[in-house]
């Protein structure tokens, strides 16, 4: 069990790095809603020199879509709404030609709370409500504190038509 402890320490994000990246996506996300085909990223060397990289739009939608209106905190209002593009199940379930009747990423769905319980020290769950593999457009996941996903997710379902 030392062997599975000692690889899951080394495959987590710092905290930092995912409050990072959850704040990074936030402002990506408002970025990826302008209509340009390439953005222009600003990267640093080791000489903390800045360099100007541009690359597609597409292939920064690649990323874990993290939406609007999401609230992550480090209390119990703790909300996060997102697409994951790319989970392993649905690739899994997509590379057999296979379709699901439920959502099937799971995995991902905890995997995920796991990480953000950890960097926000409020512990959170996650849940799929659209899933590619059930032939929805994305895998779209919410994740809060248990006691409050079933609010969130009807809040979000009486948004949809
Ligand atoms: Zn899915």
């Amino acid at each position: 069990m030392t062997t599975a402890t000692a690889q899951s320490k080394m495959t987590l994000p710092a905290a930092g790095e995912v409050k990072a990246a959850v704040q990074g996506q936030r402002a990506l996300a408002a970025y990826l809603a302008t209509q340009f085909e390439t953005q222009h990223i600003q990267i640093f060397d080791d000489h903390k020199q800045a360099h100007q990289v541009e690359l597609p739009t597409s292939a920064l939608r690649l990323l874990v879509d993290i939406l609007a209106d999401s609230t992550p905190a480090n209390d119990e209002s703790y909300y996060l709404h997102y697409c994951h593009p790319n989970t392993f199940e649905s690739e899994v379930l997509r590379s057999k030609g296979l379709t699901i009747k439920t959502c099937g990423c799971l995995f991902s769905a905890g995997y995920s709370a796991g990480w953000c319980s950890d960097a926000f020290q409020v512990e959170v769950h996650g849940r799929e409500v659209r899933c590619l593999s059930r032939g929805d457009a994305a895998c779209e996941f919410i994740m809060a504190p248990s006691a409050r996903l079933d609010e969130y997710e009807a809040r979000l379902r009486s948004g949809w038509s």
